[in-house]
């Protein structure tokens, strides 16, 4: 597989360029936030495509440890790579990022030699750890980081001023909605941060993947509601599944409400589905609707 290449360098303040990916950042590539100051540069989730730009930077900072947002750390000089506290295990060590993604060790091997040669995870155990609040100061411009959890445990947004950029890392507020199917994940997490980022007041909100930037707070929030749906939709299917009758877990895991028929990725795309039924199905079991004697579940 080629290496996919920068697209194009968009300037965003007097700080702040996305070097955006090819396909706009679309999975396995990404988009990339570079912040210069006065006293240092550093760059965010650096991808596949900013492997080719030659940078050198002070250091790099992760909103989470997935491999396509670490898929450049190799390809960039840096002094210090960071990420949230919560995600620091997994940056450091392969077998730590399979028990964050909670694929079945039996896939680790295949699993960690696919993200070896496509992603150039290695694991940096120099790597420290960041917490809510925590900010970078550059000289004349600051990121600042703000825990926002769910899609991984660690995962965060930086907000960069005075620049007035949101970078949302993976809430990338596409058409395929939240994403919350590793070990790690939470359902209640997500809700919760979508709920807190949507108040956040920026010029320039960011995304990985897909979106790639949303200018003003306006269009943000709009992009947030929307996003939002897919939790809805999700649980939706999922009691459609059960109109017919009573169903097992491994029923409901074979058609699955992530990934449309035909679509489910090899190696962790059956592990997704699973945390992402368990997780409806345990607030569905919750708050009465569905019931389960341990092998089957129905509606009420
Ligand atoms: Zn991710």
């Amino acid at each position: 597989m080629a290496t996919p290449m920068v697209s194009e360098r968009r300037r965003l303040g007097p700080h702040t360029t996305v070097l955006v990916g090819s396909e706009h950042g679309k999975y396995p590539d990404g988009n990339t936030v570079l912040v210069e100051g006065s006293d240092g540069r550093l760059v965010v989730d650096p991808s596949l495509s900013a492997r080719s730009e030659g940078l050198d930077v002070d250091r790099v900072v992760l909103t989470h440890t997935h491999e396509d947002h670490a898929a450049g750390v190799s390809g960039v000089a840096w002094r210090e790579l960071s990420v949230h506290q919560a995600d620091l295990a997994a940056l450091r060590s392969m077998d730590d990022l399979m028990l964050l993604y909670g694929i079945p060790e039996a896939q680790w091997p295949e699993m960690s030699a696919m993200l070896s040669e496509r992603f150039f995870f290695d694991g940096w155990p120099q790597a420290t750890g960041l917490v809510d609040g925590d900010v970078i100061d550059l000289g004349g411009v600051t990121v600042w980081l703000i825990h926002a959890p769910g899609h991984t445990s660690g995962h965060s947004v930086y907000l960069v001023e005075p620049d007035g950029v949101l970078v949302l890392g993976d809430i990338d507020l596409t058409g395929f909605g939240p994403y919350y199917g590793d070990a790690s994940s939470s359902l209640e997490d997500f809700e919760t941060t979508l709920t807190k980022v949507r108040e956040i007041e920026a010029a320039h909100y960011v995304t990985f993947h897909h979106k790639g930037v949303v200018e003003g707070h306006a269009a943000f929030a709009a992009a947030v509601d929307s996003y939002a749906t897919a939790i809805r939709r999700r649980t939706d299917d999922l009691l459609a599944l059960l109109a017919g009758g009573p169903q097992t877990f491994d029923q409901l895991l074979a058609t699955g409400i992530v990934y449309r028929a035909g679509t489910r990725p090899p190696l962790f795309g059956e592990s997704v589905e699973r945390h992402s039924i368990e997780r409806h199905l345990a607030r569905l079991v919750a708050d009465g609707t569905v019931a389960t004697d341990g092998q089957q579940y129905w509606r009420r």
